[in-house]
């Protein structure tokens, strides 16, 4: 992940820094490489142009030209925008209510159910005592799978069966979370191969009955800018809170990464870094954008 967008920008970094003067020309051709650094690594080419315009007028600023380093000014510059561009501030849970309700909506495949249990284990480390949901009714395996997965960390699993109505296993594990006293539920709800009205009215039925103060959106990131687009779908119809990209240990190159915060306007909240219910790990975007910078 990041590794050509690395060594890319590196490139570049080394020859701005070795620069002992600047000037527009060197600037313009240096941000060049760096436009095109990001278009390779499938950054969405809108919010590439709207990055570097950025960068281009702070690093044209006298006081960058003027100073003793402009090069590493220049660095400088790209680091904190690139911070700005993954979203900022690192963004937390909003965990109210009894229980608090975490929705995981996206499509088959993205990970929403590898991820739910990996939320659990998460939160049970902070010292929530969490209630696994599973709300797919149309693939019996999904039940199955979460079921098999709460076992395993020994946290609890509502008893969903497929011939129940998904707005009912969402009451009713409500329900059924008060009497246990878990003071979470994560409720796992079912995906498509691609996005349809039925799912989202589904979702959206949902969300109206349990009023979920978490809906997070689950993306794998290689998909890069296609996650993006259903992004922006999902949160259109449902109002996201916040987005979890899976499978960041994989090769992806980094582009909805660095685009979905600005497209979709919701935080990367966690990124999943492998299939063990541990490789969930809180998205910081300081310490992503040092990575991608080396
Ligand atoms: P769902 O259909 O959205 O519930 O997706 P699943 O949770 O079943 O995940 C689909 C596949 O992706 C499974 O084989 C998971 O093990 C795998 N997976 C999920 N998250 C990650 C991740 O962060 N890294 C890797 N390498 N694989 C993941």
């Amino acid at each position: 992940m990041f590794d050509n967008l690395q060594d890319r920008l590196n490139t570049v970094f080394k020859k701005f820094k070795g620069q002992g003067r600047l000037d527009e020309n060197n600037i313009q051709e240096g941000l060049r490489e760096v436009r095109l650094a990001l278009l390779e690594a499938d950054v969405n080419f809108k919010v590439v142009k709207e990055f570097i315009s950025r960068v281009k007028d702070r690093c044209l600023g006298q006081d960058v030209l003027k100073s003793l380093t402009p090069g590493q000014q220049v660095v400088k510059i790209v680091h904190e925008e690139m911070i700005g561009l993954l979203g900022g501030e690192t963004a937390d849970l909003e965990l109210r209510g009894n229980p608090a309700v975490i929705m995981m909506v996206g499509l088959q495949g993205s990970g929403k159910t590898t991820t739910s249990s990996k939320l659990a284990l998460h939160l049970r480390r902070l010292k929530f005592k969490p209630l696994l949901v599973p709300a797919d009714v149309y693939r019996p395996a999904a039940i199955e799978q979460l079921t098999t997965l709460g076992k395993q960390l020994d946290v609890p699993v509502f008893a969903s069966s497929t011939d129940m109505n998904p707005v009912d296993i969402a009451s009713q594990a409500r329900e059924y979370a008060r009497e246990q006293g878990c003071n979470v539920m994560l409720l796992d709800t079912a995906g498509r191969l691609h996005i349809d009205e039925t799912l989202m009215d589904e979702l959206a039925a949902i969300k109206a009955e349990v009023s979920p103060q978490e809906i997070l959106f689950v993306a794998d990131a290689m998909t890069g800018q296609d996650a993006v687009t259903v992004a922006a779908s999902f949160d259109e119809r449902l109002d996201v809170s916040g987005v979890v990209l899976t499978k960041m240990d994989g090769d992806a190159r980094g582009g909805a990464a660095l685009s979905i915060k600005h497209v979709t306007g919701k935080p990367i909240k966690f990124v999943g870094m492998g299939e063990k219910a541990s490789d969930l790990e809180v998205f910081h975007p300081d310490r992503a954008a040092s990575r991608i910078l080396g």
